[in-house]
């Protein structure tokens, strides 16, 4: 069956998969998916979708160049190729955010900047980062340019403010290397405090140019409510909050836990998660800037012990280093979030085989309109932790 509502780039640009399904079709192909490669641990609940799964994105990236012509465009890499492909509104992503980059767009030629040509590595401007707090209504707009000389500077930043005073604050990152990652090193503010607030199950957090944050914020409420459900902590209990990025699951749990540990390996998230834990006055929480597996292992030998393990690996899933640690450590339940249910197939039987028992299984559509899906699953201790289980074989150590 195909959609009601057609993107015409939608062949071209590549990043809505599945648009071609009217929604309920695109729930029931992630339902299948889900059932196919994590079904035979326990029964999948039915998959929750968006009321409206439309402009959801609260963060819109925009490469610049130009086009045969040589006039100005905007929009998105064409799928695995540098080919950009002009966008200037688009089904999932927040309208305002588009509505800053077209303006943008226009406000380049008349300040006559240029676009970033990335093969010369001469011009200004090579992208548009625009993030948007949802329900704090601020916006946050990231110019990053080839270098640091910004003609006409204080013009350009009131010509943009005066179209769109909603914006909250501006930033302009350098990136002047060769490279496909959008945002360099170096960040100056050139207007507001550089960071953007957001609220999240009754919690406030900061978001800044380069920290992670989820992209759904409808979608996320749903999900770490499920989560933290799923988790039942009582308030003696300690959590560990396994790839932690800024610190939003572990500080949810911190509202009903006894102690939280955070564990993130990127520095600048740590950072992030230490001040949104100051921000909300948290006290039983900390953050550990490590490798995930590496620390659980430092803990379970030093005899530690966690009731809960949250764990929110990325898409290439967790390891067996971290996977055969958890076991030791012995957590009465874990809870799995996944972006990928190949690599939790993977991690779930490699648990099941470790005396953990799957609970719940609760697919939540994250991404409307992309193949991509998102997993929470509950797991339970089956044998006390003083019953020493037998680790088996991680099934990637298997090939
Ligand atoms: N739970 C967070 C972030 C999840 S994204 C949230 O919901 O916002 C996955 C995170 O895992 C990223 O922040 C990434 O930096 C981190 N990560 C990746 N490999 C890791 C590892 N080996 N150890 C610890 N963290 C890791």
């Amino acid at each position: 069956m195909s959609n009601e509502i057609k993107c015409p780039l939608y062949k071209k640009c590549g990043g809505c998969q599945i648009q071609n399904l009217n929604y309920d079709k695109q729930l029931e192909f992630k339902m299948k998916k889900v059932v196919k490669l994590v079904g035979r641990f326990h029964r999948v609940d039915d998959i929750i979708g968006m009321e409206n799964p439309y402009h959801y994105r609260n963060k819109v990236q925009a490469a610049f160049g130009r086009d045969r012509q040589n006039r100005i465009i905007s929009g998105v890499y064409q799928s695995s190729t540098h080919r950009i492909v002009p966008v200037d509104s688009c089904l999932i992503e927040d309208k305002k955010a588009d509505e800053i980059i077209v303006t943008i767009r226009g406000l380049l030629k008349s300040f006559k900047l240029k676009p970033f040509d990335d093969v010369k590595m001469t011009g200004f401007l090579r992208h548009v980062l625009v993030k948007r707090g949802f329900s704090s209504g601020e916006i946050m707009v990231v110019l990053v340019t080839g270098s640091e000389e910004f003609r006409s500077r204080r013009s350009f930043i009131n010509a943009l403010l005066s179209r769109h005073p909603e914006i909250t604050t501006i930033v302009q990152n350098i990136n002047s290397r060769r490279t496909s990652l959008v945002l360099g090193e170096k960040s100056i503010v050139l207007y507001g405090s550089g960071v953007i607030s957001e609220q999240l199950c009754g919690f406030t957090f900061t978001i800044s140019p380069k920290a992670f944050y989820q992209i759904n914020p409808v979608q996320t409420e749903i999900l770490y409510g499920k989560a933290m459900e799923f988790a039942a902590i009582r308030d003696d209990e300690i959590v560990i909050d396994a790839y932690c990025g800024t610190g939003t699951i572990g500080i949810i749990a911190s509202k009903n836990a006894g102690r939280v540990i955070g564990v993130e390996l990127n520095r600048d998230a740590i950072k992030d998660a230490k001040r949104n834990a100051r921000l909300n006055s948290v006290g039983n929480i900390d953050f550990v800037c490590a490798d995930a597996g590496e620390y659980m292992v430092g803990i379970a030998e030093q005899g530690l012990k966690a009731d809960v393990v949250i764990m929110d690996p990325p898409r290439a899933g967790s390891d067996v280093k971290f996977l055969k640690s958890v076991v030791r450590l012995s957590p009465s339940r874990i809870v799995y979030i996944s972006c990928n249910p190949e690599t939790l197939a993977r991690d779930l039987l490699f648990l099941s085989k470790n005396n953990y028992k799957v609970r719940k299984i609760q697919p939540v559509d994250m991404f409307p309109h992309t193949e991509h899906i998102e997993t929470v699953v509950l797991l339970t201790r089956k044998a006390p932790a003083n019953a020493p289980a037998r680790l088996s074989k991680h099934p990637q150590k298997r090939k």
